[in-house]
């Protein structure tokens, strides 16, 4: 039986995790959740799951829900909260789930109690990635990836030795805006951003994906999750979303990992890793699907991902500043205060503006990320 925590319980990956826990009731228990302003669900779930922990990261939010609630669940708040939900004790597992680098602080905390990571929130490891690797080694904890392409390239790599691999092949849908040029996208609106051709996430992931921030993103997690440089990584536009990301061994044998666009498979296959476990996913039909196209990423007109490179290749704490620099321009854009070609420009503004330090602790990634919040206030 595994004793789940599950931070950002209420999100997109959550619900899908949650979805999981009903169909292997018998394998997966329940012990912790978290949320942030969804306190309905959060009062669904308390109800169904009973776990013995729910924070609630908006404080208003916690009240109103404390009113509600007469179960035995402890509720707590805040960071503070969150970070309780993560060090649960009976909890096996950690999720980390939450949207944006606030996810860093609770996985850390995980990581000290020795809790297993399944990791979603790949804002954790663009921000923090050499703290969270030290400690990942000095606690002697596992940590999985659920990002699709993530857990592709350590299904990949099952049998093989990290030492032999010659590139990853980290694949891309393209977002919505797949072969549009500069021109189109100064008018896009947010509901068109919003339109992710493969997958259903949540709001800000979806807005990565459509400048393709997401993708560097996500080639950065890579870097530390499988400590290979962002030199020996290609990024390959795949519009079917079936290969979900592939390896090349240095006798240039390519493994692919492939399957229909569903996120509950990489979720399942770090709960239960190394077992596989069955379950009622759609089959991959290759005469059905018939074509699998790849094409180059237009750097140029998705300049989001060119400044994840830039920010990767510059090191220290120019990550931090490209990542929360960008999860302030994407709210600004959902909220409809930029434009969708203002994200990159900010965070372009920002990253000259920074002289980057070497990172050695939370400290500095928390100082960083203020000075980003403070400096981008300046900018608008
Ligand atoms: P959602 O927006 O759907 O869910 C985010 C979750 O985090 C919700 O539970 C939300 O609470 C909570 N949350 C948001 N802001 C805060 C905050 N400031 N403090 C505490 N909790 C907060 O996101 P997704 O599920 O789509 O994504 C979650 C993470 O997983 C992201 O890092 C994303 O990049 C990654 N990921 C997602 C994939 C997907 O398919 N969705 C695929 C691969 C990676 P509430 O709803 O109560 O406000
Ligand atoms: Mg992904």
């Amino acid at each position: 039986m595994i004793n789940l925590s599950i931070l950002g319980s209420t999100g997109s990956i959550g619900t899908q995790t949650l979805e999981l826990v009903d169909y292997y009731k018998d394998n997966i228990n329940v012990v912790a959740i978290t949320g942030n302003n969804n306190i309905d669900l959060l009062e669904k779930q308390i109800i169904k799951y009973k776990p013995k922990i729910c924070a609630v990261m908006n404080k208003e939010k916690y009240e109103i829900l404390k009113n509600r609630i007469s179960s035995k669940t402890k509720l707590r708040y805040g960071l503070e909260g969150l970070k309780e939900a993560a060090s649960y004790p009976e909890a096996d597992i950690v999720l980390t789930a939450v949207s944006g680098m606030i996810g860093l602080e609770p996985t850390i905390e995980a990581i000290k109690s020795k809790k297993k990571i399944a990791l979603a929130n790949k804002e954790t490891l663009v921000t923090g990635g050499s703290i969270i690797k030290k400690l990942i080694d000095e606690y002697n904890v596992d940590l999985l990836p659920v990002d699709s392409e993530h857990s592709a390239i350590f299904q990949c790599l099952q049998g093989n030795r990290p030492k032999d691999i010659k590139k990853i092949i980290l694949t891309a849908s393209g977002g919505p805006f797949f072969g549009k040029d500069y021109d189109f996208l100064k008018n896009v609106t947010v509901d068109e951003a919003l339109k992710h051709p493969n997958w259903s996430m949540g709001k800000k992931i979806t807005v990565d994906s459509s400048t393709l921030m997401n993708k560097g993103l996500e080639m950065i997690e890579a870097c530390w999750l499988f400590d290979i440089s962002y030199k020996d990584i290609d990024i390959v536009v795949h519009p079917e979303s079936i290969v979900h990301s592939a390896v090349e061994f240095k006798d240039s044998s390519v493994i692919a990992q492939m399957g229909l666009p569903d996120m509950k498979l990489p979720i399942q296959y770090a709960l239960f890793y190394p077992d596989r476990k069955e379950n009622n996913l759609e089959s991959l039909n290759l005469f059905k699907i018939k074509q699998l196209n790849f094409h180059k990423p237009d750097m140029n007109t998705f300049k989001c991902l060119n400044l994840a490179y830039k920010a990767i290749s510059i090191g220290g704490t120019m990550p931090t500043v490209l990542n929360a620099a960008n999860e302030i321009a994407v709210a600004k854009f959902l909220n409809k205060e930029i434009k969708f070609l203002n994200i990159a420009d900010y965070i372009e503004k920002l990253m000259e503006q920074h002289s980057p330090f070497e990172v050695n602790s939370l400290e500095d990634i928390l100082y960083v990320k203020k000075w980003t919040e403070k400096k981008f206030t300046e900018l608008i």
